[in-house]
């Protein structure tokens, strides 16, 4: 049985704390968040009545720079799960040495039952809700799972307007037109992609005869399977929240292919048309807990928290497996992992490229300057790549995970950060 989000960040707090020095006052920091913010944001449905949904801000930690981190919009998010994801953020900031601290932000709400308008009144409600706590040199919130660039869009409008000026630096992920970064979309992607390309070179396996299996269809899942793709892995699984199909002849699919056929039919299916070419007898349904146990090299949990359980870690036949999702391992996974030697690159490495090109956005806004993807993805891989090295070292000297190593050298920045400023 998985417990919830945050005591996992908790235990993965107090297993890296057994390689740090800390006072007991600066532990008392970094356990709890530094605000959390609650809301009801009233919206006048289509049918005329108003209902109310619960929205949270946390603001975890601000020592190393302003809050930052996604709204997520899903029928099971609470106050636990956001708590939870602000603490990693802070972690994943200082992983990559941006100087931004840790915050999160959702609404308990499933958005595919809101129509776009709907839709439109909650996410500038929530603005409105929070605005005096957010700001370019305070939170700058982004996207997360069900939030997308035109959420963001409104949000900074809706922020713009309450301010009284332009202010596109207060959110990033934005649509382009709007002061988006170039690269912002595939970021996270294609930071999870270098992610991979370096394990594999330290795991001595060859792109070509990689395999892979990604659960997890919507940003993430689908850029990151691209990408692998693109640079010759070969992609044999992929899943949404409806299920996914596995290539039974070990090929590799294309995601592209997969993801036309997933916007025709609404799911990913087992038979796929592209034009008048079907490929219907190559691909075998499965389901999301197949996907997890399937045999290949590299797995890729890329869609929500607590699916690698205790249970679930003992029939893995992954070699690797790389977290694109937040916190898709519980604690007790983490150890069964680590006595049967599957190395975890943890979501605060291996999905820190979104942030850090949330940082590139931000900085282009508040320099008033644009950059292309191609900057945007140069400027991304010596951070992704230097970051990895940096763990993957500590890891093997200190005969750590790589969670732990990860922990291990954002908590040293961020403590330092405290204590630099004072508490
Ligand atoms: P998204 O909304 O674009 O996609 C979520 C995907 O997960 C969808 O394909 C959905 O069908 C699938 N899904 C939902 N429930 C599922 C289930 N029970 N089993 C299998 N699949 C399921 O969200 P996203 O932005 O791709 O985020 C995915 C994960 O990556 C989240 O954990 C998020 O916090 C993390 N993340 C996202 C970013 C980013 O830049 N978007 C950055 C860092 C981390």
């Amino acid at each position: 049985m998985a417990s919830d989000p945050f005591s996992n960040a908790m235990a993965q707090l107090a297993q890296a704390l057994k390689f740090l020095e800390i006072e007991p006052q600066i532990l008392e920091i970094l356990k709890k968040p530094q605000r959390i913010l609650e809301a009801e944001i009233p919206v006048k449905m289509d049918n005329g009545i108003t209902k109310n949904f619960s929205a949270y801000r946390v603001q975890y930690n601000d020592a190393r720079g302003p809050f930052k981190g996604g709204i997520r919009f899903h029928p099971h998010t609470d106050l636990v799960e956001v708590k939870a994801l602000a603490f990693w953020m802070a972690i994943k900031c200082a992983v990559v040495d941006i100087p931004f601290g840790g915050g999160k932000g959702g609404v308990t709400v499933d958005p595919k039952k809101l129509s776009s308008r709907e839709l439109e009144a909650l996410s500038r409600g929530w603005v409105r809700a929070f605005f005096e706590y957010l700001g370019p040199q305070k939170d700058v919130p982004a996207p997360d799972v069900y939030t997308n660039p035109t959420i963001m869009g409104w949000m900074t409008d809706e922020f713009s307007k309450l301010a009284g000026k332009w202010r596109p630096a207060a959110f990033t992920g934005k649509p382009e037109d709007m002061g988006g970064s170039a690269g912002r979309t595939e970021a996270t992607g294609h930071g999870g992609y270098l992610v991979v390309d370096a394990l594999a070179e330290k795991l001595k396996l060859e792109k070509n005869k990689t395999t892979v299996a990604v659960q997890g269809f919507g940003n993430v899942g689908y850029y990151i399977a691209k990408k692998l793709h693109d640079a010759g892995f070969c992609v044999v699984a992929v899943s949404d929240s409806q299920g996914g199909i596995l290539d039974k002849r070990n090929h590799g699919m294309d995601p592209e292919n997969i993801m036309h056929a997933k916007k025709a039919k609404g799911l990913i299916d087992g038979c796929y048309c592209v034009g008048t070419v079907c490929d219907c007898e190559n691909y075998q349904k499965i389901s999301n807990a197949e996907l997890l146990e399937l045999e290949v090299d590299i797995l890729i949990p890329a869609a929500l928290e607590n699916v690698i359980t205790l249970e679930v870690a003992k029939k893995i036949k992954a070699k690797a497996i790389v977290e694109m999702a937040n916190g898709p391992t519980t604690p007790e996974a983490d150890e069964i992992l680590k006595a049967r030697q599957i190395p975890v690159v943890p979501d605060v490495l291996a999905n820190a490229g979104g942030v850090t090109v949330s940082y590139f956005e931000w900085l282009q806004n508040n320099r008033d300057e644009v950059w292309t993807a191609e900057e945007v993805l140069a400027k991304l891989k010596p951070i992704i790549e230097n970051a990895f090295e940096k763990i993957w070292a500590m890891s093997q000297a200190k005969k750590v995970g790589l969670r732990t190593a990860a922990f291990v050298l954002a908590l040293t920045r961020i403590i330092e950060a405290i204590k630099t400023r004072g508490f």
